[in-house]
């Protein structure tokens, strides 16, 4: 089986998402083949990582010469010439890569993406845009959607759960959320279990249905 964590990644397009990306990776172990058309971006980025080549990733010739398809995993992080990121994103479906991931622009991009084979999209522009509002509008620390209706919320206990052990809070039935973690001022987070007793200036990571664990932020 392969060895996901550490498999070698391949990186196509080097603008600011793909270079922090690539450099990320190579930061925390994993080898990766960075490609971008650019030679200056090349250049530039050749001394932090080991395997960056300036080539055409639309060119099947070019992904095949450079041994792409031996790789599992690869990311396409062109955004903004579509026809760039459609074009080799599609190539790396043909060549057989197991794990795509592809950046997009758009909700229509990523529509295009998911047919043509990408397996994983990623939206960052209206992923963050999302996030921040969350944070900006409403009481939340810091917000994480997990999953298309599940959020974890770090936010501070609302006044009607605070003195009282978890358990019997019923937090669960009245609200629909679950308190999962709690740091105290001064302390790491911790698990939180049925007889956490919550104190002001805690704070708490929330669990739930986005809309639940919305409104529950908002009574904090
Ligand atoms: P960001 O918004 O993250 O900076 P960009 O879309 O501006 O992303 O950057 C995309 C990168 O992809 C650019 O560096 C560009 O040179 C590169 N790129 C675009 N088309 C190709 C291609 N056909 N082959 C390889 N790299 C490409």
């Amino acid at each position: 089986m392969a060895d996901i964590e550490n498999d070698p990644v391949v990186v196509v397009g080097l603008g600011r998402f793909g270079t922090s990306l690539a450099l990320e990776l190579a930061r925390r172990g994993t080898e990766v083949l960075a490609i971008d058309k650019r030679s200056k971006i090349v250049q530039s980025l050749s001394g932090r990582l080991t395997h960056i080549v300036a080539a055409d990733a639309t060119d099947i010739d070019t992904l095949r010469e450079l041994g792409v398809a031996e790789f599992y995993r690869a990311v396409v992080a062109i955004g903004g010439d579509l026809e760039a990121s459609i074009l080799s994103t599609a190539l790396l479906v043909e060549l057989g890569i197991d794990d795509i991931w592809t950046k997009a622009v758009s909700r229509q991009h990523a529509r295009i993406l998911e047919r043509i084979g990408a397996h994983h999209i990623v939206l960052p522009e209206q992923d963050m845009g999302e996030r921040v509002a969350h944070l900006v509008s409403g009481r939340m620390l810091d917000y994480v959607e997990v999953d298309d209706n599940f959020a974890l919320v770090k936010t501070r206990p609302p006044r009607e759960i605070v003195g009282t052990p978890l358990g019997d809070t019923r937090l669960r039935s009245k609200h629909g959320v679950t308190v999962v973690c709690v740091k105290r001022p001064d302390e790491d987070f911790t698990y939180a279990s049925a007889d956490t007793v919550l104190e002001y200036g805690d704070v708490i990571l929330v669990a739930g249905p986005i809309a639940k664990v919305e409104r529950f932020a908002e009574r904090a």
